[in-house]
């Protein structure tokens, strides 16, 4: 018997912003709006942008500049040579006049323009850049494993490469604040499902997918953060929330003053994405655009139909070219990834990991995320997001 398109049934919509019913962890309320646009609207309130932000950011300032008072540096700054993070190093030193250090993770894989841009602003602005570079044989390995362990999200290199730099970093010059430019209102918040990372979860795909031996990793532990942050007193402010990051003033201001150059596609200071969204689309038929463009839609920067329009266009992840020469460099045949995207998909919950621990810490998690010692997002994509 075959199915007439007429019987194909669409998947539920959110009434408001694009996601669907294919989404990890959503729920639809009464009125037909999904719980990320609940999420939305709460971090809204959290982060007021415009006169309010402002002020906001500037008393956080004071803050850092009391921290840092006698000392080289008062603050980290993540910093990867894409959009968000180059105006964020712009802002904390030209605007709130604070004393960056830039640190970068590279995990084998920052493209060429992303490292010309860092190199360009940190010149231009007169902040000494610090770049942590994973071991390849490491960071190509974890990566493997990752894709072997068949999840949704397949790149702890970087995650947990970046949380473990940004905080030992900071730990080692005595640095009491971390800046982060992720943007509730550009990039939204990615479902748990979709891509949880935990230490000991980590540990468990290493045990299991890893075939060589990974010898210098840093796996960020409970014990990591403990020290990080009640021993170092290290707190992260999402310094993006609190300024208008929409439109093309942003990117205007980056190529005027510091001769930036615009990576191509969402994430391509990061070349790994192209096979990480590309795995994910082809192995559970995740977008990964729809948390991006959904936000976008909720902030208003896209209306309802041109993130729809967005959706139904070819994703620029659909690139085999570059998804061959990314195996290649990986080191993992064809035959291997084929079958792997073949194989049954599986999830967080399918392996050990911490969750169990995590969600009883519900609402100490939820301080800690308020206080800013968290990224205030954290506590959102663990409890609201699944
Ligand atoms: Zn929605």
């Amino acid at each position: 018997m075959t199915t007439s398109a007429s019987e194909v049934k669409e998947p539920v919509r959110c009434n408001r912003c694009i996601m669907d019913e294919t989404v990890g962890g959503i729920r639809f309320d009464k009125d037909g709006v999904c719980n990320y646009c609940h999420m939305h609207d709460s971090m809204d309130k959290l982060f007021p942008i415009g006169k309010a932000g402002e002020k906001i950011l500037k008393d956080i300032a004071v803050s850092i500049r009391k921290s840092g008072k006698g000392k080289p540096y008062d603050c980290v700054v993540g910093f990867s040579g894409g959009r968000d993070t180059s105006y964020c190093l712009h802002y904390a030193k030209e605007v709130l006049g604070l004393k960056p250090l830039a640190v970068h993770f590279d995990n084998g894989w920052t493209s060429e323009k992303a490292r010309s841009n860092m190199e360009n602003i940190c010149a231009k602005l007169g902040v000494d850049l610090h770049i942590v570079t994973m071991d390849w044989d490491d960071s190509r390995e974890l990566t493997n494993a990752n894709i072997r362990a068949c999840v949704p999200y397949v790149d702890l290199t970087n995650d947990i490469g970046i949380a473990y730099t940004l905080y030992s970093t900071a730990a080692k010059n005595d640095i009491k604040y971390i800046l982060l430019s992720h943007s509730f209102r550009e990039e939204g918040v990615a479902p748990l499902l979709w891509n949880y990372m935990d230490a000991r979860y980590t540990r468990a795909i290493i045990k299991r997918f890893a075939k060589t031996k990974i010898n210098h990793f840093k796996n960020a532990d409970i014990h990591h953060f403990l020290y990080w942050l009640f021993i170092k007193r290290i707190k992260v402010v999402n310094v993006t929330n609190y300024y208008n990051d929409m439109g093309r003033q942003i990117e205007n201001t980056l190529i005027e003053r510091y001769g930036w150059q615009e990576p191509d596609g969402h994430h391509m200071d990061n070349e790994l994405f192209i096979l990480i969204y590309n795995y994910a689309w082809r192995k559970f038929g995740i977008d990964w655009r729809v948390v991006d463009v959904a936000a976008q839609v909720r902030t208003g920067i896209l209306t309802r139909e041109e993130g729809l329009a967005i959706m139904a266009s070819p994703p620029y992840f659909d690139n085999e070219e570059f998804v061959s020469q990314s195996l290649e460099k990986q080191q993992m045949s064809r035959e291997e990834f084929e079958a792997i995207i073949a194989a049954p998909n599986k999830y967080f919950l399918d392996y050990p990991n911490y969750y169990s621990w995590v969600k009883l810490f519900k609402w100490p998690f939820k301080l800690l995320c308020r206080m800013h010692i968290l990224p205030i997002h954290a506590y959102e994509k663990y409890f609201e997001a699944i």
